[in-house]
């Protein structure tokens, strides 16, 4: 078994400038191949680095397209725009996230616990549940062959599928994770679902798995109603100067240099807010956990000389407003959460600080506001704008190939 991953900001940093060679023409060429057994070499394995922010999408595109054209890197940059498009699509639509979670308290459970200990007599379906709960990591091509398998072979809720993997990922995240589980079900793109093929998985396994004859060859999408109208894209307040400041740090954004522009008065205190054990009403794994934490304690680690005495990293909302109070606190500043379990504890805080007179002042990151503007339709529509978001927020230095 593999070591966990190290979540630092150093090692997101390491594993981009390892993976940055081979963004080029060798993902696009070879990113499907599921090889667990190599290390998964064709991808970057960034997803749990991304998710909690402790690289962002900007990093990622600068040092990429440091060294390839947009055209030799577009699908590497594509697929990491894929992550901002479903989380502006979640935003824009939060009632996605809702129904997902009201569902899963009413699907039929029968046989989920067999297909989550991997106990199926789909012998591929068992080693890929084996990876993810042993490392918290799965490849995408795997991600959609299981989800499809637990759809339409083994007939499963796909919402107790996606709960599965919000258990288990260390990348697991509201927009990516529900939407793609919508997406193979056939209720993201109406009518559209995606068939798990065992010629498909013996080929792009390289032969490890070829589960013929074993998976549902022509099942019928799931149906479900229209999507909701976009709501509009969030505006967020700015953070009043002069004021005693503490800033509050979240899983679901680590990079905080953005906050610094935004910032006219010092930072007295910060305190980290920890949300993993609310991404699914079940028990969330420890890794995914020992994951958050530590991300969260690293960034409280980089940013601690420059934001203050040091506050709890707490899942208490009770225990956060009473930091806030015995700081002193006017303001507590946090970057924007999407939707999420985050982003409902957010709301929750901010009741219990305005009942102290305390503001809590959330802080859009301007990559999200202009990205997700462009989140009304599919991502086909989506992504004739990217050339215009790298203009606009990746500042690189002239590309070499
Ligand atoms: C059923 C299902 C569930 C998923 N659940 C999650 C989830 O909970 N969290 C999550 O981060 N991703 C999820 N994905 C998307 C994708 O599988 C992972 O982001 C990707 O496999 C991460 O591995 P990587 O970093 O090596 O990817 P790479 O191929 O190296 O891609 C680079 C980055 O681009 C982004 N990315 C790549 N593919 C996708 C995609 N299809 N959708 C959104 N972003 C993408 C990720 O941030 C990734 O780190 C899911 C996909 C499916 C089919």
């Amino acid at each position: 078994m593999n070591a966990a991953p190290s979540p630092t900001r150093t090692e997101a940093l390491d594993r981009l400038a390892r993976f940055v060679p081979t963004a080029g023409r060798d993902y696009a060429a070879r990113r499907n191949f599921d090889l667990p057994g190599q290390g998964h070499p064709h991808v970057s394995r960034l997803s749990p680095y991304l998710r909690h922010r402790l690289v962002t999408e900007e990093e990622v595109l600068q040092s990429v397209l440091g060294r390839y054209s947009l055209a030799t890197a577009e699908k590497f940059v594509a697929e990491v725009c894929w992550r901002t498009y479903w989380k502006g699509w979640l935003e824009r639509r939060p009632s996605a996230w809702a129904d997902y979670r009201r569902e899963l308290d009413q699907v039929d459970l029968t046989g989920v616990a067999e297909a989550e200990s991997g106990q199926t007599d789909i012998a591929a379906f068992n080693d890929w549940v084996q990876e993810l709960t042993e490392t918290g990591y799965l490849h995408n091509h795997a991600r959609m062959w299981v989800a499809s398998i637990w759809i339409f072979t083994l007939r499963l809720p796909w919402q107790a599928g996606a709960d599965f993997f919000m258990r288990h990922l260390l990348d697991g995240d509201p927009a990516s994770n529900t939407l793609s589980w919508r997406w193979v079900a056939g209720l993201q793109t109406h009518g559209k679902h995606y068939v798990a093929r065992a010629a498909n998985i013996a080929k792009y396994t390289d032969g490890r798995h070829d589960p013929a004859g074993r998976l549902a060859a022509h099942p019928a999408p799931l149906n479900g109603p229209p999507h909701p109208s976009p709501r509009p894209v969030p505006v967020t307040g700015a953070p009043q100067p002069g004021v005693r400041t503490g800033v509050l740090l979240h899983e679901d954004d680590l990079s905080l240099s953005f906050l610094l522009d935004h910032l006219d008065t010092p930072v007295v205190a910060h305190a980290g807010l920890l949300s993993a054990g609310l991404r699914s009403p079940g028990l969330v794994s420890p890794n995914v956990m020992s994951f958050a934490e530590g991300a969260l304690s690293d960034t409280m680690t980089r940013w601690g000389d420059r934001f203050g005495d040091a506050g709890p990293v707490s899942n208490s909302v009770d225990n956060i407003c009473a930091w806030a109070e015995a700081a002193g606190l006017e303001q507590v500043v946090t970057p924007y959460a999407p939707v999420g379990p985050t982003a409902s504890m957010l709301r929750r805080l901010r009741r219990a600080l305005d009942a102290q007179d305390i503001e809590l002042v959330e802080v859009l990151r301007p990559w999200d506001s202009a990205a997700w503007a462009h989140t009304t339709h599919g991502f086909f529509k989506f992504k004739k704008q990217i050339p215009q978001l790298v203009e606009d927020f990746v500042k690189m230095p002239k590309s070499t190939s």
